[in-house]
């Protein structure tokens, strides 16, 4: 076993547009935050980088009223979304502004209202991979950057292959970092990995509730 780092508040597992937002956040807020990425280049790949950046609730513009918003959500989704609905209607419009804050810039991707919201410069609209330098890469990098200009780290090379649980309660992480395992232990664990999370929610379903109202985020 590698060594056990100091605690943290919080340790965010992957290095997306969601860790990102995450970890600033918690930086903003005072918070020590360490974003573990698996990735190991610095353009390492994710979907946010591959993403078309159109931000959108449902086909509802991010700033419409929160009762049009859940009603859309309610047409598309199923049971796990709609306990969130609440929150993602109330709380989309803030978080664009955030985006905005933290270096977003948007441009307009069509008539409807809901595609007021790309990030910009927008990628081209046919299926390639040349997404370096695009709006969702731009954003990334400047996101790292204000992360790391709080004071806060973001690791590469660091795969989490586990959370640590003790007495029911989530502790940290277990991971693999540059071939060695190791541990963050850690208040808070952000599971941000993309479509990956699936496994560990199924792994640790026991000891894991998610929460359909995290008051938290409304800080
Ligand atoms: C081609 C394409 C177009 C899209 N267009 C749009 C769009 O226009 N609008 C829209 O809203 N959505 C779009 N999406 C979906 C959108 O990109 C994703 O929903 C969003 O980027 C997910 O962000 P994320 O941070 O959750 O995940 P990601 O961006 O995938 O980031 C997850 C990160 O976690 C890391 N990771 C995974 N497992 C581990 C681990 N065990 N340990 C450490 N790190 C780990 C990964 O390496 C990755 O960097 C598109 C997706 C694709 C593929």
């Amino acid at each position: 076993m590698g060594a056990i780092e100091n605690s943290l508040d919080v340790v965010v597992m992957g290095g997306g547009l969601a860790g990102l937002t995450a970890a600033n956040r918690a930086a903003e807020q005072g918070l020590s935050v360490v974003v573990l990425e698996q990735g190991t280049e610095a353009k390492y790949t994710c979907n946010t980088r591959y993403s078309g950046g159109l931000l959108h609730v449902a086909f509802k513009d991010v700033q419409a009223s929160p009762v049009a918003i859940t009603a859309a959500i309610g047409k598309h989704d199923h049971d796990y979304a709609l306990t969130h609905a609440p929150l993602l209607a109330q709380e989309s419009a803030r978080a664009v502004e955030w985006l905005q804050s933290a270096g977003a810039q948007f441009e307009i991707n069509g008539p409807f209202k809901f595609q007021r919201w790309i990030f910009a410069p927008m990628r081209p609209r046919i299926a390639r991979l040349d997404w370096r330098g695009y709006g969702p890469d731009q954003l990334l990098e400047r996101l790292r950057a204000r992360l790391e200009s709080q004071g806060a780290r973001m690791r590469l090379g660091a795969r989490v292959e586990t959370l640590v649980i003790d007495n029911g309660r989530v502790r940290g992480v277990q991971v693999r970092e540059q071939g060695q395992p190791t541990r963050y232990r850690a208040r808070s664990v952000i599971i941000a990995d993309g479509a990956g999370s699936w496994r560990l929610l199924t792994e640790w379903r026991q000891v894991l509730r998610a929460s359909p109202w995290p008051r938290s985020l409304q800080q």
